[in-house]
């Protein structure tokens, strides 16, 4: 199925590439379909038959530490063959392109390939290109996550109740950030009011059409949000020679989080985000990571069954129980 809107409250696609393309009701059926398999990851024994037979290649050609892992204990906790293919380890260091090589693994016929790719519609052009294997965007450029924007969803929703009514603020590089993309699209459709705050220089223009308040001062940003998701300023991203801000010890002044601007400034029990990796002292101090507020080892525990729940989604697993009357 290509991407474009959608109004179903069930999710039939063949891939995953971007939570833009979903409706509300589909972005709610993954959450719960995430809930489901939530309780698996704590149980003495981790393994269930859901995949069994289907194998799953993970195609990074853009470092990960979290979103890889997850995936692959996701695959492998569903009884899946799994194949892990890196930036340096595959064939595009040789010059293949990105479509070459996924023709080339499409031919050994995996059920679901995860693309990680440096560059935005890397997934897409996978999905178009090969109809009979499941694609799934793990990230592409600073376009999209949906993985992650599920995953924050999720803890979002068991850590407020709901969205309704909820304001989630979004702190730092947006302009480079696929995470604040994936999360934008995803949290309005579902509700909640979002605010980003950055320096001008990090938030594109014309956000604002998207439903977004902008902000450029942390304390107003702050107050009254009930989450505050702070994003790490996106390097790789920004040309060489590039300055969007005076000196790190500045930006941090202006727009990291510490204990002591939480005290003053937000709700007592405002929840803090990160999608990982942190730079400790840069976008949050150590004592806020650690702290409380933090939801931040939540959010990587929940990748695990939002993950686990895409994979059996594109596959169409529900649409198998039902046809075999357990659904
Ligand atoms: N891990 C997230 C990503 O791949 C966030 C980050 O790298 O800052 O986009």
């Amino acid at each position: 199925m290509s991407p474009g809107a959608s109004t179903e409250d069930t999710f039939r696609r063949k891939d995953l590439l971007g939570l833009r393309f979903l409706s509300a009701g589909e972005i709610t059926h993954i959450l719960d379909v995430a809930e489901q398999f939530r309780g698996l990851n704590t149980r003495a024994v981790k393994k269930v038959p859901t995949l069994r037979g289907k194998s799953v290649v993970h195609l990074f050609l853009e470092p990960s530490t979290r979103t890889r892992t997850s995936f692959d204990i996701a695959a492998k906790r569903m009884s899946a063959d799994t194949f892990s293919i890196s930036g340096s380890a595959s064939s595009t260091t040789k010059g293949e392109t990105l479509l070459d090589t996924a023709k080339n693994l499409a031919a050994m016929h995996p059920d679901i390939i995860v693309v990680r790719h440096r560059r935005a519609g890397g997934a897409m052009i996978l999905a178009d290109a090969l109809p009979e294997t499941c694609i799934i965007n793990a990230g592409d450029g600073a376009c999209e996550h949906p993985t992650q924007g599920l995953l924050d969803l999720l803890t979002i929703r068991r850590a407020l109740g709901g969205f309704a009514g909820r304001t989630v603020t979004i702190l730092g590089d947006i302009t480079h950030s696929r995470v604040a993309r994936s999360n934008i699209w995803g949290l309005t459709k579902v509700g909640a009011k979002v605010r980003v705050c950055g320096p001008p220089t990090l938030i594109p223009m014309g956000l604002e059409e998207w439903g977004v308040e902008v902000h450029h001062n942390l304390e107003e940003a702050v107050r009254g949000a009930d989450v505050l998701m702070a994003l790490r300023i996106q390097q790789e991203r920004i040309p060489r020679g590039g300055h969007f801000f005076p000196t790190l010890r500045e930006y941090s002044r202006l727009y990291g989080l510490n204990r002591d601007k939480l005290r003053r400034w937000a709700r007592k029990d405002v929840v803090i985000m990160h999608p990982g990796p942190v730079n400790r002292g840069v976008e949050l101090e150590p004592e806020v990571i650690d702290g409380d507020w933090s939801v931040i080892l939540d959010q990587v525990e929940n990748g695990v069954a939002v993950r686990m729940a895409c994979m059996y989604l594109v596959l169409g697993g529900e649409r198998a129980a039902a046809r075999e009357g357990r659904g």
